[in-house]
């Protein structure tokens, strides 16, 4: 409880990576008064809307509260707890003795709590023995983490929210935050209003961002790349780098100019690459060089894309190169999209990681090994996201676990998604709703799950703070925690002993534990001072900032102001970029670039957020946005049906025109789904291209024609 308001229960935001605190004060019919937590230092009392209305959202019409199963006849009937494990362990057990622990795959989501996602990683990657558990985060923020790991060695978020009451400068990348991330956005308002700090926002589209902004730069799909490679080269001809941090703490720096000189030379070619005008883009980087404090955020724009960790890197090299990383004010920062995309990379829930941001290296796979007791520890990488769902395609996985996601609606080619899934031998769905595609795409077994307001366990937002989920509502019909569905299947395989938890406190204290574990400095992620929590300690955890090393007072802190990175030399390195340029460019049969996004008042397939009417009201309809000239040129009309043709697949939106829009671009949210609007799938038309380094896929440039209907 909170000391404010003794009734009611402290608990943490469901939905973005905001990570706001909230104040939850049941009614005693199944229902809570929802009100944003003063303390919490995220969002000190505020909430958006979406924050706002979890109170409405918290109904029982559409769960699943009982386990069910498919019959021999091929219908859906509720089944026991004990039936469906059992047939979960046993389809699994048998397909991995068949064809091997790689037929098998999780598929987990950044809506899971650290320590559903920590018991599901150590079941798939030290007892099954195969790294096939891959996260819908990987469509979120997989670009920054691969960023991160080449520049920093590690994936570490190196400021905290606190920078952006401190910047001077905000730069805001691909990132619509006034919508995505709109507590935190009203604070660089704060801020601006109360310091007159700039903020500067790079993004196609003349979002809801852009109104209160200084300058905006609607540069080009898919080049952020040039803009921030001729910052780079404007900074180094007017004699703006920091030498002595680049030479003290930095190498890559030369091979990095010589590309970004190779791309962007001047200033002519930066506005010839991106489509802004020379005027905007020389104020941007005078307001650059002429402020200490920058903070740079980035969001789905530059991750979502073909070249995100390349964008990724070209924004860390302007930072790094400057040594405006670290100190108060400034540095890069990634927002990360879901409540806990941060706590899943921190257990591993990423096929490419193995756990507490260790990789596949021979010394981590046997010091994992050795703490888990286990005794099939997989050896490599698994499949990334896309990848994996290409190999249920083709048949080489045969059983999949998703858990709290929606892939046939949301992943690229969601139509190929939805086909793959049929092919499964065994497809185990955890969900909290009755029914979403996915689930009815032909699903063996569904687990019901806990739902915000029920489930325990901790979170991680975008400033690396760990913040308690707490339940405040009793577990409803027969649904379960995620971990306790996943550790009862560990016991059923036979792995009993190494999955004997009684509670989230059990795991959490664990996870702590191997984050520390032979961890002498070498390793960013490290909260050995809680591995030794009491359950009360833990039930009354406040909302902490990694890294909280044992033996040391916890404390908020930053990364890298001294340096000190997590490189074999504890040297960062600047990244020399690939030439941006689009995977796949506009055609005469596919003329405009479709790029997907958020709307400010759903979440993802809108199986919570669309049961709140008030939220409802803000865009009720699926949609596409794009400018009236290209309206005029396609014969569309304000308010009526489009067809959206790409090589993936179709769908009908609404035409919205907006000058708002860049010429040749089409704008479409994601959230909309067969359940919502038969014809309004808008991930079957995303293509499955993906970035090189970060698995990531581009769902901002699909090459895409348009027609009335
Ligand atoms: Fe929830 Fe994000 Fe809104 Fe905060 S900003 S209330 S975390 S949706």
């Amino acid at each position: 409880a909170s000391a404010q308001h003794p009734l009611a229960v402290r608990t943490t935001c469901a939905y973005c990576g905001v990570g706001c605190g909230v104040l939850a004060k049941p009614d005693g019919r199944g229902g809570a008064a929802i009100s944003g937590d003063a303390e919490h230092p995220a969002n000190f009392g505020r909430l958006c809307s979406k924050g706002s209305a979890l109170g409405e959202t918290l109904g029982l019409g559409t769960r699943l509260l009982h386990p069910m199963q498919r019959g021999v006849d091929g219908a859906m009937a509720r089944t026991t707890w004990d039936d469906a494990l059992a047939r979960v362990a046993n389809g699994f057990a048998d397909i991995i003795a068949k064809h091997g622990p790689d037929s098998v795959a999780f598929y987990l989501s950044g809506q899971l709590l650290t320590e559903d996602y920590y018991v599901a990683n150590k079941l798939m990657k030290g007892f099954i023995g195969s790294a096939n558990v891959d996260t819908n985060s990987r469509l979120c923020m997989a670009s920054s983490v691969a960023g991160h790991r080449r520049a920093f060695g590690s994936d570490t978020v190196p400021g905290s929210y606190a920078d952006l009451d401190e910047a001077d400068l905000i730069v805001l990348v691909g990132s619509n935050a006034a919508w995505c991330h709109p507590v935190l956005y009203q604070r660089m308002l704060a801020n601006k209003r109360a310091r007159d700090a700039k903020i500067v926002v790079i993004d196609p589209r003349r979002t809801a961002s852009v109104e209160d902004d200084d300058l905006h730069l609607p540069v080009a799909p898919g080049m952020d790349t040039a803009l921030f490679s001729g910052l780079l080269v404007h900074l180094a001809d007017t004699l703006a780098l920091d030498y002595t941090y680049l030479a003290a703490h930095t190498t890559g720096f030369t091979e990095a100019l010589v590309r970004a000189r190779e791309i962007a030379p001047d200033l002519t070619a930066v506005a010839a690459a991106t489509g802004v005008g020379a005027a905007d883009i020389a104020r941007f980087f005078a307001l650059f060089r002429g402020t200490d404090k920058v903070v740079t955020c980035y969001s789905q724009g530059v991750n979502q894309s073909a070249q995100g960790t390349d964008k990724v890197n070209a924004i860390i090299n302007c930072h790094l190169a400057t040594g405006r990383i670290g100190r108060p004010g400034m540095g890069p920062f990634s927002l990360t999209g879901q409540p806990n995309a941060m706590g899943g990379r921190e257990v591993g829930g990423l096929a490419n990681q193995l756990a507490a941001h260790m990789d596949f290296t021979p010394e981590a796979i046997d010091r994992v090994g050795r703490f888990w007791r286990a005794p099939n520890m997989a050896q490599r990488e698994g499949l990334k996201a896309v990848q994996l769902f290409d190999a249920i395609g083709r048949g080489e996985i045969k059983a999949l676990w998703i858990m709290a996601t929606n892939p046939a609606v949301s992943l690229p080619r969601a139509d190929y998604v939805r086909d793959a899934l049929r092919k499964l031998d065994l497809l185990v769905i955890s969900e909290n709703v009755i029914s979403n595609d996915t689930v009815a795409a032909g699903a063996h077994v569904l687990l019901p799950a806990a739902a915000w307001g029920e489930k325990d366990g901790t979170v991680t937002n975008s400033e690396r703070r760990i913040s308690r989920q707490r339940a405040f509502l009793p577990l409803p019909g027969e649904a379960r925690p995620d971990w306790w569905a996943v550790s009862q299947v560990a016991r059923r395989m036979g792995f009993g002993d190494a999955f004997a938890y009684r509670s989230a406190a059990d795991i959490f204290r664990e996870h702590a534990a191997l984050s520390a574990f032979e961890n002498d400095g070498a390793r960013d992620f490290d909260i050995g001072a809680l591995a030794t929590l009491s359950d009360d300690a833990f039930n009354a955890l406040d909302p902490t900032q990694w890294p909280a090393h044992a033996g040391e007072p916890l404390a908020d802190s930053r990364f890298f102001a001294a340096g000190g990175y997590y490189t074999p030399d504890r040297k960062a390195r600047l990244i020399a970029p690939e030439r941006p340029a689009l995977h796949e460019a506009p055609s005469p049969a596919f003329p405009l670039l479709l790029n997907t996004g958020r709307i400010r008042d759903q979440w993802h397939t809108m199986t919570r957020s669309g049961l709140s009417p008030r939220l409802g009201a803000h865009l009720p309809e699926p949609f596409v946005e794009l400018h009236p000239d290209d309206a005029a040129q396609h014969g569309l009309r304000d308010g009526g049906c489009a067809r959206i043709t790409t090589r993936y697949g179709a769908c009908i939106l609404k035409v919205a025109i907006s000058a708002g829009q860049k010429r040749g671009a089409l704008f479409a949210p994601i959230h909309w789904s067969g359940e919502t609007a038969a014809t309004a799938r808008v991930g079957a038309l995303v293509a499955p291209i993906t970035d090189p380094f970060s698995g990531q896929p581009e769902a901002k440039a699909t090459p895409a024609a348009i027609a009335p209907v």
